[in-house]
């Protein structure tokens, strides 16, 4: 699987949580038509996104929805356990924290990290908040996978560092900051090092979506509906 645009797997999330409320309703067959309706794109762009991963519906027949679900959780590495700790437990690390959703998922929070006195040893969601001197061992003990990062911006390359120094595999970056994997030199170039070479970043900025929102409310026009990819 090579070359599949991140939009396709953005798609992909959104064709599973249409599928999961045609489920909620007891609809148990859909078709690229009706799947592209409901998510804004052509019937084309729902059948090129799942022809990347392979067969998934029969001709004329359409999808059964369960399958195609079940298919895509699949895909997207949704049907096994993930371990994740949260960095920073302030207002977002708390809420985020606090809220029920990401266990659908079997996205488990096992660690929660801080390096204030006046967080680290509280409990949240039945959880200790534990000081970033831990993190190291707790990362390799609890096998964890992913950390999100709810520091302010000017310690989140630290707290990244960290994280990918510890062993996890993804992060997801709230703050407001372009995190770098820590650099180099070997033979005279600039590498990436050992312990970023298998880390990936997602960025999650509500505030960057506030600002496209004001633009296009002030440019309606050049709001192109995302529909047939051109590459
Ligand atoms: P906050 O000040 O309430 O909490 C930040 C926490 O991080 C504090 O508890 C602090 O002790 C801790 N911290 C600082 N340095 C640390 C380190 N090196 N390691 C571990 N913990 C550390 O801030 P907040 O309002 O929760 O916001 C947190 C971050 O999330 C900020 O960067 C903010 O800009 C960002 N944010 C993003 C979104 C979004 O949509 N992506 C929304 C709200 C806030």
């Amino acid at each position: 699987m090579t070359g599949i645009p991140t939009a396709t797997i953005s798609r992909l999330v959104t064709y599973l949580r249409i599928l999961e409320g045609l489920e909620v309703q007891d609809i148990l067959r859909t078709s690229s038509n009706d799947l592209a309706e409901r998510a804004g794109v052509t019937a084309f762009q729902v059948r090129k996104d799942l022809a990347y991963f392979g067969r998934f519906g029969t001709r004329g027949m359409g999808y059964t929805v369960p399958i195609l679900k079940r298919e895509l959780m699949r895909v997207l590495g949704l049907n096994q356990t993930w371990n994740v700790v949260i960095v920073g437990m302030g207002r977002l690390g708390q809420a985020i924290a606090n809220y029920p959703g990401a266990s659908d998922y079997q996205f488990q929070y096992v660690g929660l990290f801080d390096v204030s006195p006046d967080v680290v040893g509280r409990t949240v969601r039945g959880l200790p908040v534990r000081h970033m001197d831990e993190l190291p061992e707790f990362v390799r003990r609890n096998k964890v996978d992913m950390g999100f990062l709810a520091v302010p911006p000017d310690h989140a390359q630290d707290a990244a560092q960290a994280l990918a120094g510890a062993g996890v595999r993804g992060i997801l970056n709230f703050a407001p900051t372009v995190i770098q994997p820590r650099m180099l030199e070997r033979a005279g170039q600039q590498e990436i090092s050992d312990e970023w070479r298998a880390v990936i970043v997602e960025n999650v900025d509500f505030l960057a979506g506030m600002k496209r929102l004001a633009f296009y409310i002030l440019n309606p026009h050049l709001n192109a509906v995302d529909t047939e990819e051109t590459e």
